[in-house]
């Protein structure tokens, strides 16, 4: 076997690609899967909890699994020009494969509210930057309605194969595990990825999807044998500001810290609720202490530096293992959605300050005896 050459050449047969596709890819995919030591005792639970570090992906966050597959085939498709609304990692991620692919991309994003380590990427690989008096829902609008008139293909997760591409996560942990875990946990915004991984699950299991048109196990997409014989229960978690899965509709000022789930009206909304009812699981919420509280006791404990949008995952999860609902004894995976260095402002406002000292040894020595 040659190296590792990204998801779609990984996946191909269970992948809505021909040998004829013009692969589009960074070598995204293939991230770890690290078990915790410290942080499960700490919180008292008694299971496996494991981390898959999606922040490790080629520019930070699992959009790279979506993008390879969304840009691949508008190219396929004879595409010149992509774009999509963002709070930040989708477009990010669309500057970087559009720059890869020789194409133009076009990213909306919400005045002020970026991160700035996406808003650097996003200029750095070329992006055309529109910054919108408006929020990510308001851009999500505006892009459908432009793709719809002009010859640009929209990006956003809205799109099937963004969806196609975030699936193979799901492949990548029962690989890992030779199994599906009992829980999976993950932050929910726009809410495709807990769509896509569900897709993921199921079709590992033999389950027919609606992406493969009910084809009752038999089809390209589904592998000859079964590779799971369990799915997990699903576990979506948003941020209190932000949770219009825990409101039961749209949410019109969403507000958080947690920016890359900063989204008022989900379009993924009737395929993530079918995700949670299939699989026995629920949504719930967090509040932003306490996800950025999660996002430092990782940080600290493990030596994982994902951003707050993903310790959302965390801290829903922590907040479920003292309310009891967790099964005792069980494996979780919890999807850390993108990498802490995105958004430093955040990391850096939350945090001790470093001491401002004399270059002296005295001054030095001093403050060391007293940390030991
Ligand atoms: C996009 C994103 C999410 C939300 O994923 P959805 O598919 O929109 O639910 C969560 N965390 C990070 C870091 C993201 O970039």
């Amino acid at each position: 076997m040659t190296h590792y050459q990204g998801l779609i050449h990984r996946y191909r047969h269970r992948l809505p690609v021909t040998d004829s596709t013009p692969v589009v890819t960074l070598n995204e995919g293939n991230t770890p899967l690290i078990e915790l030591l410290n942080l499960p005792k700490k919180i008292g639970f008694d299971g496996r909890l494991l981390v898959k570090f999606e922040g490790l992906n080629p520019t930070g966050s699992f959009k790279d699994r979506g993008m390879t597959m969304a840009v691949t085939k508008a190219v396929e498709a004879g595409s010149r020009a992509i774009i999509c609304a963002s709070t930040g990692n989708t477009s990010a991620a669309a500057a970087a494969y559009a720059a890869r692919a020789g194409i133009t991309s076009f990213v909306l994003i919400p005045d002020g509210k970026i991160a700035l380590g996406k808003l650097a990427q996003a200029m750095m690989h070329g992006a055309v930057v529109l910054q919108i008096q408006g929020n990510f829902d308001d851009g999500m609008r505006l892009v459908q309605e432009i793709s719809s008139e002009l010859p640009i293909a929209l990006v956003n997760s809205v799109n099937p194969f963004r969806l196609q591409g975030q699936k193979t996560i799901a492949f990548e942990i029962i690989e890992a595990l030779g199994e599906a875990p009992d829980y999976h946990v993950l932050p929910v915004g726009n809410a495709g990825n807990i769509s896509a991984h569900w897709m993921g699950y199921c079709e590992s299991t033999g389950q027919e999807t609606a992406a493969c048109g009910h084809c009752q196990g038999h089809c390209p997409y589904h592998p000859a044998q079964p590779l799971a014989t369990q799915r997990p229960i699903m576990l979506g978690y948003q941020a209190s500001g932000a949770a219009p899965f825990m409101r039961g509709g749209p949410v019109s000022n969403p507000d958080t810290i947690a920016t890359a789930i900063r989204i008022g009206n989900p379009m993924s909304w009737p395929l993530a609720w079918a995700a949670v009812r299939e699989s026995g699981g629920w949504f719930d919420e967090c509040t932003d202490p306490e996800i950025l509280e999660a996002q430092r006791l990782l940080a600290q404990t493990e030596g994982v530096f994902c951003e707050p949008s993903s310790a959302t995952s965390l801290a829903g999860f922590m907040k479920d293992v003292k309310g009891g609902r967790i099964r005792s004894g069980a494996t979780v995976v919890a999807t850390l959605t993108g990498h802490g260095l995105k958004d430093p402002d955040t990391a850096i406002g939350q945090c001790v300050q470093p001491h401002r000292v004399a270059a002296e040894r005295s001054a030095i020595a001093a403050i060391i005896e007293r940390s030991l």
